[in-house]
């Protein structure tokens, strides 16, 4: 065959095709525009799995009477102008394409009503191409009616699925944009009968128990950023007890800034936030909200947008991790809230809102816990440790090591940036911390200073026999280190107090990666029990990389490794930083 320029029509059948794969992918656009319209109702009716008739009513701004033809045309939308629109984009389209692709492969009929004239606009189209123009009288609003879906591409017909298959798409479709907008009002009516329906009042439990049942709601805990947080991530939904699992990781529903996302790393984070409390081929039922400034986000990866980027991944993950550890860790506090909650911001439905002003990105930053007293515990009382020795002399009189370095940033939430008059380093967070804590550990141990603290509460951990075992035989050493734990039925562990080092962040989540370190067996040849214990205590207490810091904590973090005895590696000997002289970065750009 000769090369030709297909026909607009088949280049627009063909381009259909990445937006259009199924009757619920129009479900899916066609509700993205209608919350993008700010609709605080949408009702969805369907016949036939779809595939005979999709009719979506919504109350939104509507589309002006002059423009509505053009909503038609392909790369047209009213939601960005620039390529670096995206950087802050606020909608859930963008990219122009829904209407037109839809257009191409069905009858469709739009009815829409612009808040500020008088008429509305009655369109019909066929194959993409305008057939009926004219105005009529109809309230404010839009009406997409899509009729014989796929009816010019026998292709596509072929590959759909059964009509129970297609409706059940739907069902999905409808039920994760009701999460994600829980104070808009959905109701879906298939074949005439009401299927699912919202009220629209605000309230993510209310949507969650029309979504899940009564029954799995109630073993669903609250997730929600620790109070008066203002991490840059925010992370809250719910998630279930770990009494209440899957075999698979679908269940987990994931939504960053109100757009369902599929990602295989964060459901991995949902489920790795179980870990030690559910068998490990089981998967937790979580509805996860994940809000971000939008910069940090690039959602211009997938055409049906299923996908995102992020900029700092690392920090994603761990801050979803951490959302949800900290959750299941408060399984004590029994039933769920059902009155739902969302972020303090301005508009509480759509919270992402409130964060695309520009931030200093790292400014309110996660607290990296070098001062605080751990919130979760107590100090030991002296009278336990009588020959302990007076405080150590403050940080500005031990000796330095390093010259006093400037932040200069962080880079990929994982390394500072710092400069010095010698030139530029690059510090690994994860390791400094690693040293500045090992260092203060083996000074408390040599000044006798309590090491172990008393949790608000003991806490239980299951844990396997062989670690039941080794805990038994080395009771002596990790009673040394500050742990004071008891055996507590079959497989659990009572834990009483835990080392100092342990306490800022969350113990009970550090002492279960201490003690799942100690399950994976030491190396043969390797140094006493005791040596390894510390090394690991230190590795749980310190930051991770992925942490977003802010200012102040990485000030902290290079105030102290600056007087650290050997600030230049981490226990376990890899190196805490790397330095570009001066000379070297001149020679480097040619300037000598
Ligand atoms: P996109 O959503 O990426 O902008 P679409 O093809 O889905 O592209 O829609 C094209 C344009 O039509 C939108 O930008 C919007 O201006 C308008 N539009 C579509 N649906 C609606 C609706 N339900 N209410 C108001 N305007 C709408
Ligand atoms: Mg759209």
């Amino acid at each position: 065959m000769p090369i030709r320029i297909l026909p607009e029509v088949v280049a627009a059948q063909i381009a259909a095709g990445e937006v259009v794969e199924r009757p619920a992918s129009v479900v899916k656009e066609l509700i993205e525009n209608a919350l993008d319209a700010e609709a605080r109702s949408i009702r969805v009716e369907v016949q036939g799995g779809g595939r005979k008739l999709i009719r979506i009513r919504d109350d939104g701004c509507g589309i002006p009477a002059a423009e509505a033809p053009l909503a038609f045309a392909r790369h047209a939308t009213s939601k960005l102008q620039k390529i670096d629109d995206l950087d802050h984009i606020q909608t859930l389209g963008f990219r122009g394409e829904a209407l037109a692709s839809i257009a191409s492969v069905a009858r469709v009929t739009l009815l829409t009503r612009h808040a500020d004239e008088q008429a509305a606009t009655f369109l019909r189209l066929e194959g993409g191409q305008i057939l009926e123009q004219r105005a009529e009288g109809a309230p404010n609003g839009t009406v997409f009616t899509v009729e014989d879906l796929f009816f010019n591409t026998p292709a596509r017909l072929k590959f759909l699925k059964a009509e129970a298959t297609e409706r059940r798409h739907i069902d999905s479709v409808l039920t994760r944009y009701a999460m994600a907008y829980p104070d808009v009002r959905f109701s879906l009516v298939q074949d005439g009968r009401a299927s699912f329906a919202t009220t629209g009042n605000g309230s993510l439990a209310d949507v969650l128990v029309e979504a899940l049942g009564l029954d799995i709601m109630r073993e669903m805990l609250p997730v929600q950023p620790p109070e008066g947080a203002s991490a840059p991530i925010a992370v809250y939904g719910y998630t279930s007890t770990p009494n209440l699992h899957r075999n698979t990781r679908a269940y987990i529903t994931l939504f960053v800034n109100g757009r369902h996302v599929q990602d295989s790393s964060l459901s991995y984070a949902v489920s790795q936030a179980y870990h030690t409390l559910m068998p490990e081929d089981r998967h937790p039922i979580a509805v996860l909200m994940i809000v971000l400034p939008p910069s940090e986000v690039d959602v211009n990866v997938h055409p049906t947008k299923a996908e995102v980027r992020f900029r700092a991944p690392e920090a994603v993950f761990s801050a979803v991790q951490r959302a949800v550890r900290r959750a299941v860790l408060g399984t004590s506090g029994g039933a769920p809230n059902l009155s739902g909650f969302a972020p303090h911001t301005t508009d509480p439905s759509r919270p992402w809102r409130a964060l695309s002003a520009p931030q200093g990105s790292t400014q309110n930053a996660l607290h990296l816990p070098t001062e605080d007293v751990g919130r979760y515990t107590q100090q030991m009382p002296p009278a336990d440790q009588p020959d302990s020795m007076p405080d150590e002399p403050p940080l500005e009189q031990r000796p330095r090591s390093l010259p006093p370095m400037r932040i200069v940033g962080q880079l990929a939430a994982t390394y500072i940036i710092a400069e010095a008059p010698a030139g530029m380093y690059l510090i690994d967070q994860h390791a400094a911390h690693e040293r500045i804590l090992y260092e203060q550990y083996m000074r408390d141990q040599a000044r006798h200073k309590p090491s172990a603290q008393r949790t608000l509460q003991p806490f239980t951990l299951t844990v396997p026999p062989t670690t039941l075992r080794l805990l038994e035989e080395k009771a002596e050493s990790m009673q040394a280190a500050g742990f004071e734990i008891e055996p507590f039925g079959a497989n659990m562990i009572r834990i009483h107090a835990v080392p100092a080092a342990l306490t800022k962040y969350d113990p009970m989540e550090a002492a279960a990666e201490v003690l799942a370190d100690l399950e994976g067996g030491r190396e043969a040849g390797e140094s006493a029990f005791e040596a390894q214990l510390v090394l690991r205590i230190c590795k749980a207490a310190a930051v991770k990389a992925g942490q977003i810091l802010s200012y102040t904590e990485m000030n902290d973090l290079l105030r102290q490794l600056e007087r650290c005895e050997h600030p230049l590696s981490c226990p376990h000997g890899r190196p805490t930083l790397i330095h570009i002289s001066a000379a070297q970065l001149a020679k480097e750009f040619g300037r000598t």
